[in-house]
């Protein structure tokens, strides 16, 4: 199953992924975790991305298509996968189509994330992440331990730089002029897209999501 998670920045695309991804057993594709692995690691691939990310703003399209074909061709996505924050323009849009038919895939939903604003800059503004898992926390502060075992070393929750109020406003922004639009570029082309409601529980929210994939 190929799915693409969009939504606004903050509406939980990368919590209910990751559990989605694990529910089907299929990888979680997050451009956003790749380039701030990049970022961290200081690849060219991060400091061509880190002022844009920074700002709030999106990072070249030619650069996400890059990571986003690499992911899909390689032998973990053979069953599928889960798209998070891809696509966020409807260059991206055209992109995937391009490489989903040139490997012979086919794209099987869109969930929508509907958060209003406000929510989403409450909860935004009181998240940190994990600089190592790039797990999101709410309610939990800049310097403490990770703390979730897995099969990654422990980190350390920060504060994103993109998580500051003016970044914020910036990638709100970004999401109503560059993002928005491919919401009627999937609409006009008839793709399964489906709205989730994602204010609620974490588990709340999931069944949504498997509801709205008809998974029992
Ligand atoms: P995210 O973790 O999905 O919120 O992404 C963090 C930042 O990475 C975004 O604000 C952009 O600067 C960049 N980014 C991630 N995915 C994309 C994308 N599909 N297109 C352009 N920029 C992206």
């Amino acid at each position: 199953m190929i799915i693409v998670l969009l939504g606004p920045p903050g509406a939980g695309k990368g919590t209910q992924g990751e559990r989605l991804a694990a529910r089907l057993d299929v990888p979680k594709i997050a451009t956003g975790d790749v380039l701030r692995a990049a970022v961290r690691d200081g690849t060219p691939l991060g400091l061509e991305a880190k002022a844009a990310m920074d700002r709030g703003d999106l990072v070249p399209d030619a650069v996400i298509m890059g990571i986003m074909k690499e992911a899909l061709a390689s032998p973990m996505a053979a069953k599928g996968a889960i798209l998070d924050g891809v696509v966020r323009t409807t260059p991206q849009a055209d992109g995937l189509a391009d490489t989903l038919a040139t490997l012979g895939r086919t794209l099987d939903a869109v969930l929508l994330f509907e958060v209003d604003e406000e929510e989403l800059v409450r909860r935004l503004s009181g998240r940190t992440t994990c600089d190592v898992c790039q797990r999101p926390f709410f309610g939990r502060e800049p310097g403490e331990a990770c703390g979730v075992d897995g099969d990654v070393p422990q980190g350390t929750l920060v504060r994103r730089k993109d998580d500051e109020p003016e970044a914020i406003r910036k990638r709100m922004q970004v999401y109503r002029d560059q993002t928005a639009p491919v919401i009627d570029w999937y609409s006009a082309r008839g793709a399964n897209m489906v709205r989730v409601d994602a204010i609620g529980s974490l588990e709340d929210v999931e069944a949504r999501v498997h509801a709205a994939l008809g998974l029992t």
